[in-house]
């Protein structure tokens, strides 16, 4: 699929893919793009090809999809809201069988207001929205907000700060600030229980920026490690993973997580990514090295064994998890440098198993691959 955008000044910001295959081989895919000048998300069958729907929103947005694929957050840093999207995809699993629900996408209602909303997670269906400028985390379930309610709990820290929370069961994990500096990045993780008071000490995790969860594991990326948070006996346990000693000077500050196979995938340099596994008791870092710089990087959350690196130079490279290296490369689009500003228009990649779809802004298409047969 070539798609020709209808409209050729229109900049693919971010892309969020949600989709769904059904045992009877059915599939449902949507994206939604976040215009980067204008305050709308469109939204794209990528199997027919078309937009099938244009939903206003107050500022151009970052988009986080839940970790269920039926919401999408579109976050408004200069309107300093997050509101909550029904993506219109949903999956109903019977056991033997699943059933895809199609729906029109559509504003669900559910705004929450704050002051510079950064950073969104979803933790087994409990959604986290921190706010930096007010030093907030705004809590509700995804059920919630699906519902189109704005009710939320708030945890504050102890500073504004660019900071992340993780809504951990009946704990909240929550970004330290750094007190001298709070315009750094945060220090820690302090854990909170439900009235609100910290358990325990606060885990040290310098220069903390970076989340994911894989499984039963949830980790934090700090300039000397991970901080690896499992289920413990009634409070979270959070134990250090620090970098190797033959890992070259770097660190990780984006983390995704893998799906069906437990591993966690960082940026480590411009010019590489670091295959984690949180439980090896030696050799828990695999670098790779990739050709160019990167530009963007996405877990397959269908093909447990692959994961999807963005260069520069063009190339869309399949990870392969087990191995460790690049199994496949394809060169997609022209070159992107990542010189200039980070939010630039570039490639970005969006879905994942049959359907790879990298939005290319520079000729306004998207690209599709590299695989084109049907699974098993
Ligand atoms: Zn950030």
């Amino acid at each position: 699929m070539n798609l020709q955008w209808r409209s050729a000044s229109v900049l693919l910001a971010l892309v969020s893919g949600i989709g769904v295959a059904s045992a009877d081989d059915k599939e449902a895919w949507r994206l939604f793009v976040a215009d980067r000048e204008r305050p709308k998300v469109t939204v794209v069958d990528t199997v027919k090809g078309q937009p099938v729907e244009t939903l206003q929103i107050k500022a151009p947005a970052s988009l986080f999809r839940s970790e269920s694929g039926r919401t999408v957050f579109a976050v408004q840093g200069d309107a300093g809201t997050v509101t909550a999207i029904a993506s219109g995809i949903s999956f109903e699993d019977h056991g033997d069988h699943g059933d895809i629900d199609v729906e029109a996408p559509k504003l669900t209602g559910t705004e929450i207001v704050g002051q510079k909303p950064s950073h969104v997670v979803d933790h087994d269906g409990a959604v986290a929205l921190f706010f930096d400028g007010d030093g907030v985390a705004r809590i509700l379930s995804e059920k919630a907000a699906l519902d189109g309610k704005s009710e939320v709990r708030e945890v504050k820290a102890e500073a504004p700060h660019h900071g992340v929370a993780v809504a951990y069961g009946a704990h909240v994990l929550l970004s330290e600030p750094n007190r001298e500096k709070p315009d750094e990045l945060p220090v820690g993780i302090r854990t909170v229980d439900e009235a609100g008071a910290q358990v325990g000490e606060i885990a040290a995790c310098p220069d903390l920026h970076g989340e994911a969860s894989s499984g039963n594991i949830l980790a934090f990326a700090c300039a000397t490690g991970l901080l690896v948070v499992t289920h413990g006996d009634g409070v979270p346990e959070i134990r250090h993973l620090p970098y190797a000693d033959d890992l070259p000077d770097g660190k990780s500050t984006t983390l995704l997580g893998g799906r069906g196979l437990q591993y966690f995938l960082g940026n480590y340099g411009p010019d590489k990514v670091v295959l984690i596994d949180p439980t090896a008791q030696k050799g828990a870092f695999r670098l790779v090295e990739l050709p160019t710089r990167r530009v963007h990087f996405a877990v397959d959350p269908i093909r447990p064994k692959f994961a999807y690196v963005y260069t520069e130079d063009g190339q869309l490279h399949q990870l392969d998890i087990v191995a460790g290296k690049i199994a496949n490369s394809l060169k997609l689009t022209d070159p992107y440098s990542m010189n200039g500003h980070w939010n630039d228009p570039r490639p970005r990649i969006a879905g994942a198993g049959d359907r790879i779809v990298v939005p290319d802004p520079l000729q306004a298409k998207l690209h599709t691959g590299p695989q084109r047969s049907r699974r098993p």
